[in-house]
């Protein structure tokens, strides 16, 4: 490990408040001074943002939310909040809805108090994300880091345990590619290190019993390491991967997240020595990739791209795609070759081993 590196925090305040989302959030408003708040979440977590905006002066709720914010769902969005002069966004849902919310503060920099309902993390990046038909675009920008994130765990009990461990897988997968992204460093490991421990904690508690608490507590824990190690490290193997896979042919994102991680763990692990031995160590494991397969296999977790709508067919595009964005400091050197076995075996739902 070399001591020489360079690492950046981002500011931002962050409260664990299971059941206590309406009053940190209340005390989040109060704190920005804010008094024209806009509230977005989508149809079906609705009733989870009533819960949480009664006592907030609230002057625009606003629900039309898509997966990878579409242009023209951010533009309807920005007008009104332009409309209605808001000086404050509190979003209420999963990645899409916080991404909203980022696409209004990327261009009018109004703060954002987010309170997460899923694992995956956006809500501790300043990483926007955009879709003009089938290309999505990301950037970096300050304007859209949350000021504010507020994690309830009672918010994340109505999410079924099947899109609970696809997401947290996603947050997982953070962890992983952290380990060896472009600009990883020793605090992003440690960060990795401890989330990856708490979600395998964390996870299984959520399949044995969804309407418990601790379980999700210690997954969104884990879910905030992840994005933090994610943020600063940046994107790695997987989420090139992912990324491609999303923009081209529109899979789900936390379960191709879920499906192809053990594929690139198995690719890159070997090269990275030391990093697969801390990634076994959180797991409490011999191995990285058995760790990972065990947790994989206690959580009944989603196995093959086939199941999520890749066609065979499109693999050699998708292979184009990703050789042309592999980071240069992968650990395993990656040829086509390597990246259609790869492709093929996360479609097929082979093993990794
Ligand atoms: P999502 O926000 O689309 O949510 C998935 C589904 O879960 C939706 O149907 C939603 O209505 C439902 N849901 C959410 N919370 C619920 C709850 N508590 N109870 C019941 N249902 C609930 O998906 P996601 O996986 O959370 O986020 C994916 C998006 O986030 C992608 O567009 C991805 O690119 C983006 N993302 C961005 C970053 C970043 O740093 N910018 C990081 C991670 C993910």
């Amino acid at each position: 490990m070399s001591l020489r590196f360079e690492h950046e925090t981002l500011g931002q305040r962050v409260r664990f408040a299971s059941g206590g989302a309406a009053h940190a959030v209340r005390e989040e408003v109060t704190r920005l001074g804010a008094a024209r708040v806009m509230v977005i979440a989508a149809p079906a977590e609705t009733a989870l943002a009533k819960q949480i905006s009664g006592a907030l002066p609230v002057v625009l709720v606003h629900d039309e939310v898509a997966m990878h914010v579409p242009v023209p769902v951010a533009e309807r969005a920005r007008a009104a909040a332009a409309e209605h002069d808001v000086d404050a966004i509190v979003c209420v849902g999963g990645g899409s809805t916080t991404g909203l919310a980022k696409a209004i503060a990327l261009t009018s920099g109004v703060p954002i108090i987010a309170v997460p309902t899923t694992y995956a993390g956006s809500e501790a990046t300043n990483v926007w994300g955009l879709t003009e038909g089938a290309r999505k675009t990301t950037g970096v920008d300050p304007r859209v880091l949350p000021h504010a994130v507020v994690y309830d765990a009672a918010l994340t009990l109505s999410l079924p345990v099947g899109l609970s461990v696809a997401s947290g897988l996603n947050a997982l997968a953070h962890c992983v590619d952290s380990m060896w992204a472009p600009r990883t460093d020793p605090i992003d490991a440690a960060l990795a290190a401890e989330g990856i421990r708490a979600l395998a904690s964390g996870l299984p508690q959520v399949v044995d019993d969804p309407e418990g608490l601790p379980g999700r507590e210690e997954a969104l824990y884990g879910a905030y390491l992840s994005a933090v190690a994610f943020a600063s490290a940046g994107s790695g193997l997987h989420h090139k991967i992912c990324h491609v896979l999303g923009g081209m042919y529109n899979l789900p994102h936390a379960p191709t997240h879920a499906v192809v991680l053990p594929h690139v763990l198995a690719l890159n692990g070997p090269a990275a020595p030391a990093a697969a031995d801390r990634i076994a160590r959180a797991f409490g494991s011999d191995t990285a990739i058995e760790g990972l397969q065990a947790l994989r296999r206690r959580l009944d977790a989603p196995r093959a791209l086939r199941d999520y709508g890749l066609h065979e067919a499109q693999i050699p595009a998708a292979v184009e795609a990703i050789l042309s964005v592999v980071p240069e400091n992968n650990p395993a050197a990656v040829a086509a070759g390597d990246l259609q076995r790869l492709l093929h075996d996360a479609w097929e739902g082979a093993d990794p081993r």
